[in-house]
């Protein structure tokens, strides 16, 4: 695996490739790597040529700056991981080789009202800061295919609202969510999680599944309602348990047993925030 720290090399590297291997693949992540982010590898190995990984704590995607200084960093455990992993190049850039001060980016991107609905509304500034590195990230790989993962539903929603944004041609494959055997979506935060915590952590899933077996057609209020609940007695801070649209992640309180929706939650344990979503129907 060939490491790269500058923009300029990783270029002139791709750009030899790129006449021998016809698909580039490209899994950005933020570190503290685990078989979630491997399972984006492999689909990229699986599905192009030659996969770039890049690790980068992006420190404009936090909204609270607590929340990065805490975000784990395990650098030594990751490019083992990448390398078992079979990954071509790790891209590893510090913030001034992403944010020099002289740039012809744009300051803030039109994301309307993604911005202003979950984890929009929650961490104001974070899709902003998301499409800041992206845009920079997609421009510098000139990748065919980016591959992400669905546990960052909105996240996928708003990057592929930049692809069209920007007109940059590389195309977004969603991969679905790994979880630990018990059900817990694996998340770099999860390591933050005291013993009991992390069992307690559980219930995320257990919410969700709940919601998809008792979905019916008509009002949904109840439903939403109950999962929220739920998690407050089992010791959550809920930011919001809900229901919407998959396609336009419109809120909704009633279903009309046909749409496509999907069900997302956010909520804490002391402090150490998760995310997670579930299809409920397919
Ligand atoms: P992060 O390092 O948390 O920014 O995540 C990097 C990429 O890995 C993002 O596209 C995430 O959606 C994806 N990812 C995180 N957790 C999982 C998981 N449990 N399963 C699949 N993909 C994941």
């Amino acid at each position: 695996m060939l490491i790269f720290h500058h923009i300029k090399d990783l270029r002139q590297f791709l750009l030899n490739k790129r006449s021998v291997h016809s698909q580039i693949g490209f899994v950005p992540t933020m570190g503290a790597l685990h078989q979630g982010h491997l399972s984006l590898i492999e689909q990229s190995k699986m599905q192009t040529d030659l996969t770039v990984c890049s690790i980068f704590v992006n420190p404009a995607q936090f909204n609270d700056p607590k929340d990065f200084e805490k975000y784990p960093v395990t650098l030594d455990r990751d490019i083992q991981l990448l390398l078992s992993a079979g990954t071509d190049v790790l891209f590893l850039p510090d913030v001034q080789e992403m944010y020099p001060e002289e740039h012809d980016y744009p300051l803030s991107y039109e994301l309307g009202y993604f911005e202003t609905v979950l984890e929009g509304a929650y961490r104001p500034g974070h899709f902003q800061g998301v499409c800041k590195v992206m845009h920079r990230l997609l421009k510098i790989v000139e990748a065919d295919i980016v591959f992400m993962g669905q546990k960052d539903f909105q996240q996928c929603m708003v990057v592929q609202q930049l692809l069209s944004l920007t007109g940059i041609t590389t195309k977004l494959n969603i991969v679905p969510t790994l979880r630990e055997p018990d059900g817990l979506a694996m998340s770099s935060r999860n390591m933050r999680l005291g013993d009991q915590d992390r069992q307690t952590a559980v219930f995320i899933y257990e919410a969700l599944m709940q919601m998809k077996s008792q979905l019916q057609a008509g009002d949904v209020v109840q439903l939403k309602k109950a999962a929220a609940d739920f998690l407050t007695a089992k010791g959550f801070k809920v930011d919001y348990a809900e229901l919407a649209n998959a396609h336009t992640l419109e809120l909704i309180d009633t279903w009309n047993g046909k749409d496509s929706i999907v069900a997302l939650i956010a909520a804490s344990l002391n402090d150490v925030r998760l995310i997670d979503n579930m299809m409920m129907t397919s």
